[in-house]
This record gives structure tokens, sequence and C-alpha cells, in this order.
């Protein structure tokens, strides 16, 4: 995979009123576009830096007549993907798919022409329109004069944009980081882009609270992302800084879903979330995958309050 670092995005930003959001990093990160296949670009943060950065990872591909990215980063980086896009093609980007509603995949929505297709989940439609919400839902970026970047094309189980080698696959498998993340497959590159369903090899974040996702039904989501995707090789995750492989992806199910059945069998026998926490330590063969103690606390805790 070829690799080309763009030193420009190292420079501060000056302009402090850009920064509208408390999300927009007064440090610009340096972002990076690894080509995963052809006519296929994973624009990402610089691998081994920490937190969010620029936010998630963007996909660019490159149709026979127009771009399509999928996932807008953080406010205040849509300028540097168009940027991205210029260094790549000529070819104007007609339409945007955010994989679900949070600021760091969909914050530069308001960035970009207007007139482009904007492409969600339908209730990742709704999670947009809301007329208030907790920030990481990102509703107040679409009021007012913004409406207008509002999606107008929604699916509900599984759509196609493009055909032949522009085909692009949209399938929603159900509830899981929230209540409505899209898995997007680019067909002729046997790419999977999974947004936060399988954001890097740890435990999820789960938006319980805001974004009605689910830690039960994320591990039974990605059970059926597992059965229901087929052909693909690589994987676009949504903040790992490098592409992973599909297999990663079958293994994260089986990852997840052991702490689903270990969890639900240690509260049947009365074990309390607490002391199963303790008890935990990642089996051997998900040896590459992190359980870090606070989000594992807190999905053992979603999973005992039956959510
Ligand atoms: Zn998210």
């Amino acid at each position: 995979m070829k690799r080309l670092v763009c030193l420009g995005a190292l420079a501060l930003v000056g302009v402090v009123s850009m920064v509208t959001t408390q999300q927009a990093w007064q440090e610009r990160s340096t972002l990076v576009v690894t080509e995963v296949a052809e006519n296929l670009y994973m624009l990402g943060n610089e691998p081994g830096g920490q937190g969010m950065r620029g936010g998630g990872n963007t996909g660019i591909f490159v149709g026979s007549t127009g771009v399509t990215l999928v996932d807008t980063k953080i406010f205040g980086y849509g300028q540097d993907i168009i940027r991205h896009v210029r260094e790549i093609t000529d070819k104007p980007i007609t339409t945007v798919i955010n994989t679900h509603t949070h600021y760091d995949h969909s914050g530069g929505n308001t960035e970009l022409p207007d007139a482009v297709n904007f492409i969600v989940h339908e209730n990742t439609l709704a999670q947009m329109s809301r007329d208030s919400c907790e920030r990481v839902t990102n509703c107040e970026a679409f009021h007012g004069g913004n409406a207008k970047y509002l999606p107008e094309t929604t699916f509900t189980d599984r759509t196609t944009i493009g055909s032949g080698s522009d085909q692009i696959d949209l399938y929603y498998f159900g509830r899981g980081h929230t209540d409505g993340d899209t898995w997007i497959v680019y067909r002729n590159a046997r790419t999977v882009q999974t947004g936060d369903m399988f954001a890097r090899k740890g435990l999820p974040f789960l938006d319980v609270a805001n974004g009605n996702g689910s830690a039960l039904e994320f591990g039974e989501t990605l059970q059926k992302a597992v059965a229901g995707i087929s052909g693909v090789d690589t994987v676009i995750p949504g903040h790992n800084d490098v592409p992973l492989v599909w297999q990663d992806v079958v293994n994260y199910s089986g990852f997840y879903n052991d702490i689903v059945d270990r969890a639900k069998s240690a509260q049947a026998n009365g074990q309390s979330a607490e002391q199963f926490v303790e008890s935990y330590s990642v089996p051997s063969q998900y040896s590459d995958f992190a359980a870090e103690p606070d989000r594992l606390a807190t999905t053992v805790g979603y999973i005992y309050e039956g959510q």
C-alpha cells in the first residue's frame, strides 16, 4: 500500500474563528492517504498518534464520473478532505455517505458543496434531524441554514449505488454503536468500510445513551455482518490508523460475542458485573484485541442491564 504524507497539514490553525466546536482541536492533525485498492483510498490520521485527532477514517472512492466520500471527520477538516481529493483526481465530489451520525464522522459535511448527494441510514437521518442532542450526535451542525446538508437519500436494509466497477453496496445489519450504522462495500475493490462497528482492535464505544446503540445487539449485528458480507478482503476501520483485513472483522465478532456470552453466564451464576470484569482476561485466540478496563466495565454494565 502506497502512503502519501501531506506535510502541509502539520501547520497550526491560525484562524480560531473557524473552530466553532469543542471537538475541533487547536492543533491540526496530520492526515495520511493510503491507497487501499485501485481507485480507493483511505484518508486517516498519521499512524502512531494518540486520541481523536482529525476524527474517523474517510474513504475516497474515485468512480468513473465522480468521487464518493465515506465519512467526513471532525468539523474543520472539510477543506483538508477536499485538498487530498484534488491531489488524487480532478473529478467532482458527487456523493457522501456517513457511516453514522457522530461528529467525528459527519463533522465535515457542512464544509462540502451542498449539491453533493448525502446518503445515510434512515435512523441516522433521524439522529441528524433532532432538535437537540448530546454533542456526539452532531445534530446542531444541521440546524438553521445548514439544514440543506441533511441527507436526502436514505435506505432501510440494503441499497446499491453505481454499477459495474462503480458499484457500492450499503448494508444495515441492526443496532450496535448507534442505531444507524452503515456498512459500505466497495465491490470492485473487495473492501468494506465499517465505521465504528469496527473502529479498531479494541472494545467499542457504545452510544447507548444518545445514539440508541446497544451492547447486546452490537454482538448480533457483528454476526449478521460476518454472515451477510462476502467478497471482501480489506477493511477500512472506523479509527484504526491503517487498513485491516476481513479476518479481523470475523475475529472481532468472536472476541466481542465471547465477552457477551461469558458475561451472561456470569450473571446467571450470580456473579456481579464488577466480579466478572475483575475475572476477565482476553482469550489467547483474540490476543491482538484489547479489552481496555473502562470500556470493559461499561460494556459489561450494559450487558447486565440488558441494554
Ligand atoms: Zn461513532
